[in-house]
């Protein structure tokens, strides 16, 4: 019967796929894999040997006519991602759409997500989140969105690569302030998982000096806003304080102050201050 599933498969550990799944990998007549060679992986270690091709974002154009020519004559094709729950932060999105426009059946088989398996262990109580997956790569853009996201009030589940993670500790710190309550999860699933609940700054010195190493795979939970004083605001108030103090306290005692009133960045408020005291 001519169905496309879109099947979850482990994030990690190779154990970590349903029976249905198996079963369903098993019994159609194509499995269509983001990468073959990961997929062959699970398939080679639960001894199936279904047909694959690989469909991935930069072939999506060009298979997506072919797969639904393949749908259409009856036939079933299985979609695998590289880990975890397809269309998750992956590609699948353009297949699953035409097959409802072409009334071709798509059903889940649902299983493992780094999104859900963090969140399955997070440490703020929450049962609300908003998925945001990667921000964006570029700084600007992403403090942008940080901004958008200040006043959310729900967890939010982020991905991020290695690569850029300091860089997103970084200016979460700047937009969100070195308070908010994170969760990092490393690895999960795999022998190096880490598991690191503590505030933004905490995390950035962990990152530094390599308790947590940069190494593998990561999913990050941020706490909701919780209604205490956003960033801005403080920094607003920082910004009062120091034109009030500029003829009575030093630079230096006033920088001291307002670090441990509004605990801002130390560089943030040295370089709010010396706008004020320069013109004094
Ligand atoms: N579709 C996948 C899912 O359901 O989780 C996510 C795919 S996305 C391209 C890959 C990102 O998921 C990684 O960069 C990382 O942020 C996260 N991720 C995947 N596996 C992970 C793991 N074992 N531990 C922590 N994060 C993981």
């Amino acid at each position: 019967m001519s169905t496309l599933y879109i099947v979850a498969t482990p994030i990690g550990n190779l154990q970590d796929v349903s029976l249905r799944a198996l079963e369903v990998l098993k019994s159609v007549d194509l499995v269509a894999a983001e990468d073959t060679r990961v997929a062959q992986k699970l398939l080679t270690a639960h001894g199936i040997s279904s047909r694959m091709i690989s469909y991935h974002q930069h072939n999506a154009d060009e298979k997506d006519p072919q797969l639904l020519e393949l749908l259409q004559q009856g036939q079933s094709i299985a979609y695998v991602s590289d880990a975890g729950t397809p269309l998750l932060s992956d590609p699948g999105h353009s297949l699953v759409r035409i097959c409802y426009q072409h009334d071709i059946p798509v059903t889940a088989i649902p299983g493992a997500s780094a999104a859900m398996a963090a969140f399955s262990i997070n440490p703020f109580n929450a049962s609300r989140f908003s998925f945001e997956g990667f921000l964006p790569p570029k700084s600007a853009a992403r403090c942008e969105r940080l901004r958008q996201l200040q006043g959310e009030t729900r967890a939010i589940i982020l991905y991020e690569s290695k690569h850029r993670l300091l860089e997103l500790v970084s200016d979460m710190i700047t937009v969100l302030g070195e308070e908010r309550e994170i969760m990092l999860a490393r690895e999960l699933s795999k022998l190096h998982e880490q598991v690191f609940y503590a505030s933004l700054a905490e995390l950035e010195v962990a990152l530094n000096d390599d308790r947590i190493t940069l190494k593998g795979e990561f999913v990050l939970i941020l706490k909701g806003d919780d209604g205490s004083c956003h960033q801005d605001e403080r920094q607003r108030q920082a910004d009062i304080l120091f034109q009030q103090l500029k003829t009575c306290m030093s630079q230096r005692d006033a920088v001291d102050l307002a670090q441990t009133l509004f605990k801002l960045p130390r560089n943030t408020l040295k370089m709010m201050a010396a706008k004020h005291y320069q013109v004094s």
